[in-house]
């Protein structure tokens, strides 16, 4: 029998981790760490590793992803670890990136088993990567175990994970877009129908608006930063480093471009220009759109230097794009929105998804005129600046993933994973009213389910 182990501690977006057993051969699909929680609880079950896991393959660079990969391979120093080339350019600045918070956050929040791994050690990691082409298929020698990548349309690297054993054939989406983003093009999944499909559920909570497409949200965001702007305010955007940061540029330089914004500067963060900077080395050999464009020169965004916080004043015709997406303490975003919340002319605008308990999530829900409880010394914070949502996501809404999972990808069985349990309960319902002949299972953590039916 061929096992799925879900290593992710519950069901939610954590510390994404799934493991592949069949006899003797171990795999590892991903090796996430939890983007709120601290310590080792943030990272997935590593017990539940064997000794002798023989690979790992990354479906992209985000940290839940990617977070806890230098512990996976220090626990198991013989696995190999694969993933496409663009993800393994970006994991490894974002993972010395990770040292590094850590390292502050073992200073700011006594957590003193904090760094759960240092440079030397991603260093060591980043060592047993090995790069593969989308399309061109790899096995882990002596077993029946076979791999191929597909473009995931999510962020630059990003892949769909294909799993072949013998006749039979499973597809690990990671994290994917259906829809068109500035610069990723939609995925397009390998035909059905397929044996097994485990499947992220990021948006099953969030039904979409009718009439609501790409070029209106574009439209209303351009619209609400003229506004901001016109009125003397200034905009943030709080973003993630990898993905949302170069879609946005992207999108704004455009605007610019084509009079849809007035002369705009535009900050992002170091991480943000480092990942960016991969993005443009990279433009022609992922799959993506406006491959010809190089976005640091020629968008020339300048680089936010988190010193000059205590002097700074926003001012019309600024857009600070700098991360983290959900507003983790600490954070740039998480520490320039105070600068934002007292002044009605600014705006803070999300454009991605924010999970509903985060600082990101807590701000959207108490919107202008309400105040937010970020645990503040001072009490809840009162919010007088604009605050919106646009709903720009790097992931695939549910009715485009209800479509492809019912007329295309038709699998006899469907694990949902990364989603929180009102999103996976809503695909549970769905799908099993309209193809009741899917086994829908969620994988319980920590406990081997077989893989096919
Ligand atoms: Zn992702
Ligand atoms: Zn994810």
């Amino acid at each position: 029998m061929i096992s799925l182990t879900n290593l992710t501690r519950a069901a939610e977006i954590g510390a994404n981790s799934y493991l592949l057993r069949s006899g003797s051969t171990s795999v590892l699909l991903d090796a996430g760490m939890h983007p709120r929680r601290e310590g080792w609880s943030a990272t997935p079950m590593l017990d539940a590793l064997p000794k002798d896991l023989e690979a790992v393959i990354l479906s992209h660079a985000h940290h839940d992803h990617v977070g806890a990969l230098p512990l996976v391979t220090r626990q198991c120093p013989g696995a190999k670890v694969w993933m496409t080339s663009a993800t393994a350019a970006l994991a490894e600045p974002l993972l010395h990136n990770s040292v590094n918070v850590m390292t502050r956050q073992r200073k700011e929040t006594l957590q003193q088993e904090y760094p759960l791994y240092t440079h030397r050690g991603v260093d060591d990691c980043a060592v047993t990567w090995e790069a593969v082409p989308l399309q061109r298929p790899f096995h882990v020698d002596g077993s029946e175990f076979k791999f191929v990548f597909h473009d995931a349309g999510h962020v630059l690297g990003s892949a769909l994970t294909e799993v072949r054993c013998g006749a039979r054939r499973a597809l690990y989406t990671g994290d994917l877009n259906l829809g068109r983003q500035t610069l990723m093009i939609p995925c397009q999944p390998p035909k059905g129908p397929w044996d097994t499909i485990i499947m992220e559920t990021t948006r099953g909570a969030q039904p979409t608006p009718s009439g609501q497409t790409r070029d209106s949200l574009e439209n209303d965001l351009l619209e609400a930063i003229r506004q901001t702007f016109a009125r003397g305010g200034a905009v943030l955007m709080p973003v993630f480093a990898l993905g949302k940061t170069q879609e946005m540029l992207t999108l704004l330089h455009h605007a610019r471009g084509d009079g849809r914004l007035p002369p705009t500067t535009i900050y992002i963060g170091g991480l943000g220009r480092v990942l960016t900077e991969v993005y443009d080395r990279q433009r022609s050999l992922a799959p993506r759109q406006h491959a010809g464009l190089k976005i640091i020169p020629e968008v020339r965004p300048e680089t936010f230097d988190p010193r000059r916080l205590a002097t700074l004043r926003p001012r019309s015709g600024q857009i600070y794009l700098v991360s983290s997406g959900m507003m983790t303490p600490h954070t740039t975003s998480h520490t320039l929105a105070r600068l934002f919340f007292p002044r009605e002319n600014d705006a803070i605008f999300f454009v991605g998804f924010t999970e509903p308990s985060s600082p990101a999530g807590l701000l959207r829900t108490a919107g202008q005129g309400g105040s937010v409880d970020w645990a503040d010394p001072h009490g809840p914070l009162p919010i007088r600046c604009e605050v919106r949502h646009f709903d720009l996501s790097a992931h695939a809404n549910r009715e485009d993933l209800v479509e492809w999972i019912c007329e295309e990808a038709r699998p006899k069985k469907l694990f949902l994973v990364h989603g929180d349990p009102e999103a996976q309960d809503w695909f549970r319902q769905t799908l099993s009213l309209r193809r009741p002949e899917i086994m829908i299972q969620q994988p319980p953590p920590g406990k081997p389910v077989p893989l096919f039916d």
